[in-house]
């Protein structure tokens, strides 16, 4: 009676074995859509182009 555990993250509804610990493949995307949204979303720190450069230039030697 542990099926509970078995359920979507996103919908609740009971997982897929293919989409493990999701019940879709929709879902799935769903939640990764999230974490990567969450994670690029840095508000007040743009990337510097020159920073870049320069990290490049200290790589050779
Ligand atoms: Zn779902």
């Amino acid at each position: 009676m542990t099926t509970s555990a078995n359920t979507c993250p996103t919908c609740d509804k009971p997982s897929h074995k293919e989409f493990k610990p999701f019940c879709s493949e929709r879902c799935q995307q769903a939640d990764l859509g999230r974490w990567f949204s969450g994670r690029y979303a840095v508000p007040g720190e743009p990337v510097d182009p020159h920073a870049l450069e320069e990290s490049d230039d200290f790589d050779q030697h």
